[in-house]
Formats: structure tokens, sequence, C-alpha cells
């Protein structure tokens, strides 16, 4: 399948922000996606309909409102369930983000099961979302933290796995995408082998829900988390997905109405799932525009998406490669997802952001919550082009002209240099 069979420039009008000139008539690029989407018309209109013409909390009352509000609801739960391959609705958990769902497994769950001297297994390439709640769980329970290698190239390296991945490991946690090197992982192969020693598997789908068909059935894995935001969606709202004997097995996270079946004078007893982790008033409009994303990006189709973007990504890293002393961040075009990351041995990311915004063209610089991936890269910041499925090929090659063009104006001369 080519770039063409997509066609961004139509799809660009189903987004009214993108459709402005920034710092005077420059064309707005936006390639900041891997922070946050934008949102198409539908999923605004599908909010701003539910609030003007549905709204009440739901599950509770016994109007016609709250009857609407929560079919909404629910019928976004059921889109989600769809959308992952899920096999129930409640295994869908909404939460307000991926930080949210991993937070809520490591204590629900991780306080449950872990002891001291199990082990949890990470590798450096993930978000800190996907670190930090696993250095806590291990701090307040005494289990150890391992990590599976990196290659030079930027892939989990899998090849003495065994060392790594032993009857002591509990739970291996992993990004499906890395947000930095864009590098796919092999989740399947993961989610097998961890199955083998007992461990559970959970998946940070932040980076790969809104652009890799997700099928939580055949990928074989335990819990799954996402942002909506990042699909096209609100933000605020995110799915955790858990296998449901697990979750059935979890304690509640937070405590409040709509999680208990029960309260008496000194206690409570919980209610079923999904609503025993979705404690307090949920996220409805956000849910509802969640829904609505998924839809959009259903029509599309997720292998389009993903089609389109490795078309972009081939493109721009065959272009970013041929910059003067340009470092591409992770593997090549084929084994990644549509994100970029650089570091020009001058100038320093954020000036090189600084000076493409200018240009017009949106993209991140810093470490990207992965600083123990900046680590052990040895550097401190680079910068990140991030595409979606209304970027252009035209929108590329901007990219790649601005870059080239920043780096010509540091470049050294060996008399004095030119300032920006
Ligand atoms: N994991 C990855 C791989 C991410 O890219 C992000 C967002 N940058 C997160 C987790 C956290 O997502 P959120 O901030 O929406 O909770």
């Amino acid at each position: 399948m080519t770039a063409s069979a997509l066609l961004p420039e139509s799809l660009r009008q189903d987004f009214p922000i993108l459709a402005q000139h920034v710092h005077g008539d420059k064309p707005l690029v936006f390639l900041d996606n891997a922070a946050s989407s934008q949102r198409p018309e539908a999923v605004i209109k599908a909010m701003v309909e539910s609030y003007a013409c549905d709204y009440a909390n739901v599950h509770r009352g016994i109007h016609v409102l709250s009857e609407r509000s929560t079919d909404a609801y629910e019928l976004a739960r059921s889109k989600v369930r769809a959308f992952l391959g899920a096999a129930y609705e409640h295994e869908i958990i909404f939460t307000s983000g991926t930080t949210a769902g991993i937070n809520l497994v490591a204590r629900s769950w991780g306080d449950a099961n872990l002891r001291a001297g199990d082990e949890i297994l990470l590798n450096l390439m993930e978000h800190h979302s996907n670190l930090v709640p696993w250095f806590q769980l291990a701090e307040r329970t005494g289990a150890v933290v391992r990590h599976i290698p990196l290659t030079e190239d930027g892939r989990l390296d899998l090849y003495d796995l065994d060392e790594y991945l032993t009857p002591r490991t509990r739970i291996v946690a992993v990004t499906a995408v890395s947000n930095t090197l864009g590098t796919i992982n092999p989740v399947r192969e993961l989610a097998r082998a961890a199955h083998d020693v007992g461990a559970v598997v959970l998946v940070d789908a932040a980076q790969s829900a809104p652009h890799l068909r997700t099928d939580v059935q055949e990928l074989d894995v335990d819990f799954l988390a996402l942002s909506g935001h990042k699909m096209c969606g609100p933000t605020g709202i995110g799915v955790l997905y858990g296998r449901a004997e697990l979750l059935e097995a979890m304690p509640p996270m937070f405590g409040g109405g709509s999680m208990i079946n029960r309260v008496y004078a000194d206690r409570f007893t919980s209610a079923d799932l999904p609503a025993k982790f979705e404690a307090g008033t949920p996220p409805i409009v956000g849910a509802i525009g969640l829904g609505a994303a998924i839809d959009y990006l259903e029509a599309i189709g997720l292998d389009r998406i993903h089609a389109h973007e490795q078309a972009l990504v081939e493109r721009a890293w065959e272009g970013l490669s041929q910059v003067e002393g340009i470092r591409l961040l992770g593997p090549r075009p084929e084994l990644r997802a549509g994100l970029v990351s650089f570091v020009l041995d001058r100038p320093h990311a954020h000036d090189i952001a600084q000076l493409l915004d200018r240009e017009g063209i949106a993209v991140r610089a810093g470490h990207h919550c992965t600083q123990p991936l900046h680590d052990h890269l040895g550097i401190t910041a680079s910068t990140r082009a991030s595409f979606y499925l209304y970027n252009t090929v035209g929108e590329v090659d901007a990219l790649i002209a601005a870059v080239r063009d920043v780096r010509d104006r540091f470049k050294p001369t060996g008399r004095k240099r030119r300032r920006a």
C-alpha cells in the first residue's frame, strides 16, 4: 500500500485546528502527535452534543438524561472493547490516561501479588510512566527491578532473555512502541515467554493504539493501557484493559461512590467490574469523545493509517539521514512506527525546536520522559518529529529542509560561526 492510499490532504479538512498559519504566514505543520494528537470535528461535535443535549451523571439517575448519558458512556465502552479485541466489556476500565492505568495495576495488582525478592522486568526505552510506578512498587514491597538490554539500534535484545525472564519474574511491563526510538516491540513473543515462566504482561499502548491495530487476545497480554488524547480523542480519558480473572481478583484502587456494592458503618463490599475500578463520577464526555475517535479511526482503518505513517517515516529517515552532523535514534524505518528522533552535533535540541517553530513546524525537544534511555544513549535531549494520519509528504519535506537549514546556520566554518 502506498501513502496515497490514505489521502491526508482530504482528511485534514476534518481537523479545523490544522488549517491555520502561525508566526504570520507560516502554514502550521503539526509534528508533535506523539505528545498529543489533534481531534477531528466529529469528536468535538460528539462532545458538544453530549453537553448540549444529553448530559447528566451516569448510572445513578432515574431520569431520561441520566439514561441517555449512561447509554452513551456504556456504548463508548463497547466501542473500546471491539477496538481492542477484548472478550468482555467489563475488562475495559475507563481511566484518565495511560499513566493512571499503569499506576492502577502497579498499586492494586502489584501490592497484592509482589513480595520481597520478586522481579519486575522492564527495559530502558520505557516512558517514565512505565518505570516510576514499578520503582515505587519495588520500594513498597522489596521487589527487584531488572531490565531487558537494548541492541545498538534501539530494539529489545531478546537473545539472552532467559537470563532476565526467570521464575522470579512476576510482571513484564513493556511499551508496544517507544515514544522516543519509534521501535515496535515484539509484544506477542514477550507475552508468550512471560507466560511460560508464570509472569503477567502489561503493555503500554500509548504510542501503539493510535497507529497500529491492537488485539489483546491475539497478543495474549494481561493488561494494556492507552490514552485517548493521542488517538484523536479528548484529554482526561484513557483505558485500562485487564484480563477479567485478574481484575476480578484485584482490590479496588480508589474508594468512593460507584465502586461499592454496599457500604455499612464500618466496611464496604466492592461493586462488580468495571465499576469496582471507576470510583466517583467518571470522565463521561471524555469517554463519549473517545468512542467518536474510535469510530473515526476505524472508518479510515488502522492498517491504512500505519501504512501511511510508514511511508512518511521512510521519507523522513531517508531525508534526515542526509543532513550533516545528524544522529538518528532507533532502528531502521521498517521496524518503527511513525516518529523520528534525532540529535544534531549543533545546535541543541531546544534551539532546533525553536527554530523549526519559527518556520511553523511543531516538534518536541527534550528527554520525552525517557531520561534513562537518553542516559543510555549518552545524550541529554533529542528532537522528535511524530506523524499522524493527517500529515503529508509535503510536511515531511518541509521538516527535512528546515532541519538542513538549521544545521547549515550552525555549521562550523573554521572562521567566525554564524549566529542564529
Ligand atoms: N507511555 C508512553 C509510551 C507515552 O508516550 C506516554 C505519553 N507521552 C505515556 C505513557 C503517558 O501518557 P499520559 O500522559 O497520557 O498518561
